[in-house]
């Protein structure tokens, strides 16, 4: 985590006064990245037991329009936050458990900012989701395909075996 010094650094040159629940809720995000609302307000209180419900909601708001965190929302999930900013980097989603993990630009700087055709819109931000399942949710399902015939589920998300996997 972040030494309190450093937080009331990174606050300071955000032009936001350093309040108790700023730096409960900053800390909150860079030791828990990708972290929902629900979760941050849990880590925030653990730091700084009377930070209220609506003071986390307002400090996120804050930070997000300030640019100190950035504020992801994957179709189907709630709002989630994280610490890492300005990169541009992308997120790998586990359609199963939900799970989230960082993965950088595919190539180069920030190659999908380019688009093909901008249509006059100035572009500062492109959003790259991939979805599928993480290692484990992969292996869980494998194991219990083999164990019996696949259930029958929505195939509507269904994607390419992205795993490699010989058939
Ligand atoms: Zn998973
Ligand atoms: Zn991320």
């Amino acid at each position: 985590m972040p030494a309190v010094a450093e937080l009331e650094h990174m606050l300071r040159e955000a032009r936001l006064r350093v309040t108790r629940p700023r730096l409960a809720v900053l800390s909150a995000v860079h030791d828990h990245p990708h972290a929902d609302t629900d979760s941050i307000i849990g880590f925030a209180r653990s730091l700084h037991a009377d930070v209220s419900h609506q003071a986390v909601y307002d400090v996120l708001r804050a930070f997000t329009a300030a640019g100190l965190v950035r504020r992801i929302e994957p179709a189907g999930s709630v709002a989630r936050y994280e610490a890492r900013v300005g990169d541009n980097h992308h997120h790998l989603v586990c359609r199963s458990c939900g799970a989230i993990v960082d993965v950088d630009c595919a190539v180069g700087e920030t190659p999908c900012l380019t688009a093909s055709d901008d249509k006059g819109y100035a572009i500062d931000e492109a959003e790259v989701v991939y979805w599928g399942l993480c290692p484990t949710c992969a292996r869980a399902t494998r194991r219990r395909g083999e164990k019996s015939e696949r259930t029958s589920k929505s195939k509507k998300h269904e994607q390419p075996a992205a795993n490699g996997e010989p058939r």
